[in-house]
Parts: C-alpha cells; sequence; structure tokens
C-alpha cells in the first residue's frame, strides 16, 4: 500500500520549500548604506546628512567614509 504514511511527502515538501526561500534572499542593499530623508547623525563627525554608508565606526557621512580604492 504506497498510501500507508501520507504524511511523510507533505514533510518533505515544507522543507523544500523552506529551502528555496533562503537561498533565493539578496543580499539587502541597507548593509553597506542606509538613506534617511529627515537626515540622520554621522556617528563620525555627528553631521546631520539623509545617506549615511557603512564603515567601521559605524553608519559616517560621505565624508567621513573612508573609501576602499
Ligand atoms: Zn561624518
Amino acid at each position: 500500500m504506497r498510501s500507508a504514511r501520507p504524511g511523510v511527502g507533505v514533510t518533505e515538501d515544507a522543507r523544500l520549500t523552506e529551502f528555496e526561500g533562503e537561498v533565493s534572499t539578496p543580499s539587502p542593499p541597507a548593509a553597506t548604506y542606509a538613506f534617511d530623508p529627515t537626515g540622520a547623525p554621522c556617528e563620525a563627525c555627528g553631521d546631520r546628512v539623509p545617506r549615511r554608508f557603512r564603515d567601521e565606526n559605524g553608519l559616517v557621512c560621505g565624508d567621513c567614509k573612508q573609501w576602499r580604492v
């Protein structure tokens, strides 16, 4: 009898869907910079800027961001 254990197939399907969801998730762009329309203080110099970039010191303005060439 093939339908002796119907619960097995359901469990496998659920795992497969969960796995695909993780793989298809792209890297969030927010990891490199943060945008705040009202402005937010740079964690290095304190200037209030709408766009801050993630650096070793935290979220800093474009002037404080140490760009790696
Ligand atoms: Zn700054």
